[in-house]
């Protein structure tokens, strides 16, 4: 159904998105220590992300609750900075 005017729910990116999950059986990108089972954003939606693939990356969510809207110039730096964090819980 068209809804003129108006972007229509199912073209929303962040639903999209939403809806998307990592396979089954897909360790979290960062911590390798779980199952992802949401798509973390590399560069965070609010700061101007986007869902393309390239942007997305398979996490559980303790990690990304952890790594929220936080920006990072790279992958390993995200890691870098959760391991802290995850240490300092006696959790890594
Ligand atoms: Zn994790």
């Amino acid at each position: 159904m068209e809804v003129l005017g108006f972007m229509s729910i199912a073209e929303d990116p962040r639903r999209k998105v939403k809806g998307r999950r990592p396979p089954q059986g897909t360790p979290c990108g960062y911590c390798f220590n779980a199952w992802a089972t949401v798509y973390d954003h590399l560069w965070p939606y609010s700061a101007g992300g986007d869902a393309s693939d390239e942007n997305l990356y398979p996490a559980c969510k303790r990690c990304n609750l952890i790594l929220n809207n936080r920006c990072f110039d790279t992958i390993d730096a995200k890691r870098e900075y959760l391991r802290q964090v995850l240490l300092e819980k006696g959790e890594w």
